[in-house]
């Protein structure tokens, strides 16, 4: 349920509204927008609750929310969520490429990945310290150390960093070292982590999983928005079909489906998607023509000794190319770069 807040509330009268919620063991969430103030009504909503806050002053009304995904619905909130990862804008209008290693390994790869992302105009640094890997032989990532040399790698080259967490007890270590907290497909909706992540005040990138739908992701967000943390970026990265020409199906629909339905801003992964370097950059210029909010792309040094992911991965000429690409397209939609 949303309460529309009358033009000339005053605090005292948003407060008394938050504290009648809280004592019926629900949670308000304030949401202040262009037009109007609202309060997103979340919990076990009981059938008198719309007549009682109706007789609150400064309470203009009470609407239902249809969706079953309340605070990440449209409904709730009109206006786009601009989301800032370190001095980086992800939902304002411009698109943003967030690039880097499928895994950190050495410190000098990873320096030479930043310095190239920062070369060809790239705006974060990605790098996996935890890596979800389907077999349990396969490298698993270097974890704090890995941290630590993205860090160094963000810090050196004015880049903000992203990696995933896989586990909520890793949620402190990993928002210490890094700008924007990814969750994986894997991990998508893994309810602990959500909960665990949207408890602690850094941006988070939730990735679609892979068997998904639209409406199952958007409460993947929503557990997220609920802890109070409503710096959720939402990314597409490809679903299981039928096909097997590429890696992952990219559901390009899912772009203007969510924006549609969603005020959070929503990016394309191409790498995931596809698991082919060649189609990482069709995808991608199809991706921001579908209205996405960014891209995110593996890139390596030397792509053929990546420990994880080299397959799919761009060589820093390539990523270079591949980002000038980018900029044309975007400058025909009449958005920018940042
Ligand atoms: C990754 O970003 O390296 C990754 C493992 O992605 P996904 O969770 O989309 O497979
Ligand atoms: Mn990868």
């Amino acid at each position: 349920m949303m309460v529309v807040m009358k033009k000339d509330y005053s605090p005292q009268e948003l407060q008394a509204v938050l504290d009648h919620l809280e004592e019926g063991g629900l949670s308000g969430h304030k949401i202040i927008g262009v037009e109007r103030t609202v309060i997103g009504v979340v919990g076990q909503i009981y059938p008198e609750l719309s007549d009682e806050l109706r007789a609150f002053p400064g309470v203009d009304g009470t609407v239902p929310i249809s969706k079953p995904y309340k605070l990440a619905s449209r409904e709730l909130k009109p206006d786009d969520t601009v989301v800032k990862v370190g001095n980086v804008e992800i939902g304002n209008g411009s698109t943003v490429v967030i690039a880097g290693q499928c895994s950190v390994d050495t410190p000098e790869q990873m320096m030479a990945t930043a310095q190239a992302v920062k070369a060809a105009g790239g705006h974060l640094l990605r790098g996996g310290a935890f890596k979800p890997r389907s077999s349990p032989h396969a490298f698993r990532g270097l974890v704090d150390e890995g941290l630590r040399i993205l860090a160094e790698a963000g810090a050196a080259y004015n880049l903000p960093t992203v990696s995933e967490v896989m586990d909520p007890r890793d949620v402190e270590i990993v928002a210490e070292h890094v700008d924007l907290l990814q969750i994986g497909t894997r991990n998508a909706q893994n309810y602990y982590l959500l909960d665990e992540v949207g408890n602690c005040n850094k941006p988070v990138l939730l990735k679609r999983g892979m068997a998904c739908s639209v409406e199952e992701w958007l409460l993947c967000a929503e557990y997220v928005l609920a802890r109070g943390n409503q710096q959720v970026i939402l990314c597409e990265r490809g679903i299981r079909t039928f096909e097997t020409a590429t890696r992952n199906t990219l559901d390009l629909s899912a772009v203007p489906v969510v924006q549609l339905a969603s005020h959070l801003p929503v990016i394309v992964d191409p790498s995931h998607a596809t698991g082919r370097p060649d189609l990482v950059l069709p995808l991608s210029l199809a991706g921001i023509a579908a209205g996405a909010n960014g891209v995110l792309v593996e890139m390596h040094p030397n792509p053929e000794h990546a420990l994880s992911d080299g397959q799919q991965s761009l060589s820093p000429a390539a990523f270079a190319e591949y980002a000038a690409r980018v900029r044309d397209l975007v400058h025909w939609t009449g958005k920018t770069v940042s």
